[in-house]
């Protein structure tokens, strides 16, 4: 849902007189009451403290004397004074993505960036992006403080549970299997996402306690769909840190033997960014792994340092795209090169390519045109309580 143009209070940030008039003009045009103007970031701090009512988008030019743009962006969110940026650029797109990357990392409504000439129709099509919603800040309640001790008793009590998303061929729609993500149902905090323990979990050593019930339930769950006539395949996560015990290998074929569930239909994900310290016991459980026929992915691929040599060391069947590649891949020439070279590699390696993160049509559309096998993301679905997938899963094939 949009709000009315009229109900907008927009501040514009321009140092060049005429192209901030023209900004106004428009704006005045498009029917937004409330506008007002600044020559530069400090004019407009000055501007945003005093109103008694917060502006809800500052446009704002990047470059211009005294406080830039930059500096602005970085004022205006440490203070969350303002709700939304718009920027303003002249300047070539690589860095106005690395500024609008930079608003986003500093927790701001970043709306989208204008090259000047600032038009009517740019300025309305991205000051309509702006939502009633964008006024609310969001409360973020505290991080619970957990330890290694609560972690293991939410194993030993069963608090935790995986929810499953579907991943997608692209070519023939078919769904190819689910990826188990862990949830905490944590009695006093309700349901907690992964970003909250992992971390702990890795440092305490209690991600093998954790580790060893995720596989437990995927594998399980696989049983239980296939008697409800669903036969797919489920992706684990895996730790380093879990991965960093010679026994892992052996723990994980005992316990898909133990459900009778066959290791092709298995894929573990390894996330590159860990490869650390005991990097022997990773690759010999890894080559071990992949000698009993279960499949190796390359989770959040592009994200660490050392991802190429990875691929050289470690037998993987799969490499999955990090999600931060394929936002805003459609509308930004560099990444869509990025994503490219990565999918040639891919390729070239003989791997199953997956994309992580498709959250828009355009972005399914080039990861498609592009030759990517396997979309992964909410435009597909969100990750899913177990009993809730048969359900998903037939209507995703009626409808396709
Ligand atoms: P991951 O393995 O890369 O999983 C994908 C994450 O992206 C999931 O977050 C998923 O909910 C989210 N996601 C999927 N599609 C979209 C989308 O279209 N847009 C956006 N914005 N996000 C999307 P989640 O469940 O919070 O998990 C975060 C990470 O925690 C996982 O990243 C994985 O590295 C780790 N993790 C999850 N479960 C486990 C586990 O059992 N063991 C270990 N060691 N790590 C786990
Ligand atoms: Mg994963
Ligand atoms: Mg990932």
């Amino acid at each position: 849902m949009t709000l009315e143009l009229a109900q907008l209070r927009v501040i514009v940030i321009e140092d060049d007189v005429s192209q901030r008039q023209l900004a106004v003009r428009h704006l005045t045009r498009l029917g937004v009451k409330a506008v007002a103007q600044a020559g530069d970031g400090g004019e407009a701090l000055e501007l945003i403290r005093s109103a008694a009512i917060p502006f809800d988008v500052a446009i704002c030019d990047l470059s211009m004397p005294g406080m830039d743009g930059v500096q602005f962006i970085r004022h205006v969110a440490d203070g969350h004074l303002v709700h939304a940026v718009l920027l303003l650029s002249g300047m070539a797109s690589p860095l106005i993505a690395t500024v609008e990357s930079m608003a986003r990392s500093h927790g701001l409504t970043v709306l989208g960036s204008i090259e000047k000439p600032v038009t009517e129709q740019k300025l309305g099509n991205h000051l309509l992006k702006f939502g009633p919603g964008f006024r609310v800040r969001p409360v973020r309640a505290p991080a619970p403080s957990l330890s290694g001790a609560d972690i293991e008793r939410g194993v030993q009590a069963g608090e935790f549970v995986a929810h499953y998303q579907p991943k997608v061929d692209f070519n023939t729609l078919k769904v190819c299997g689910f990826e188990a993500l862990a949830r905490w149902n944590h009695p006093a905090h309700g349901l907690l996402a992964p970003a909250g323990f992992i971390g702990v979990a890795e440092q305490s050593g209690t991600i093998h306690a954790l580790t060893t019930r995720m596989l437990a339930l995927a594998f399980n769950q696989l049983n239980t769909w296939s008697v409800d006539g669903l036969d797919t395949s489920v992706a684990v996560n895996l730790s380093v840190a879990y991965l960093s015990g010679t026994e892992a290998a052996g723990a994980i074929a005992a316990l898909a033997q133990r459900s009778s569930v066959p290791p092709q239909r298995i894929t573990l994900e390894v996330t590159e960014s860990l490869f650390s310290a005991n990097l022997a016991a990773v690759l010999e459980n890894l080559a071990r792994l992949r000698m009993m026929g279960f499949h190796i992915s390359l989770d959040d691929f592009g994200t660490g340092f050392a991802s190429v040599q990875q691929l050289l060391r470690v037998p993987f069947t799969e490499l999955k795209i990090d999600q931060s590649f394929i936002n805003g891949a459609a509308t930004r020439p560099n990444l869509r090169t990025i994503l490219e070279s990565c999918l040639q590699l891919s390729g070239k390696l003989k791997l199953q390519s997956v994309a992580e993160g498709i959250e828009r049509d355009e972005e399914w559309q080039l990861l498609k045109s592009l030759g990517c096998h396997v979309a992964q993301g909410y435009l597909i679905a969100r990750p899913m309580p177990a009993d809730a997938v048969p359900e998903w899963h037939q209507s995703w094939v009626t409808g396709h």
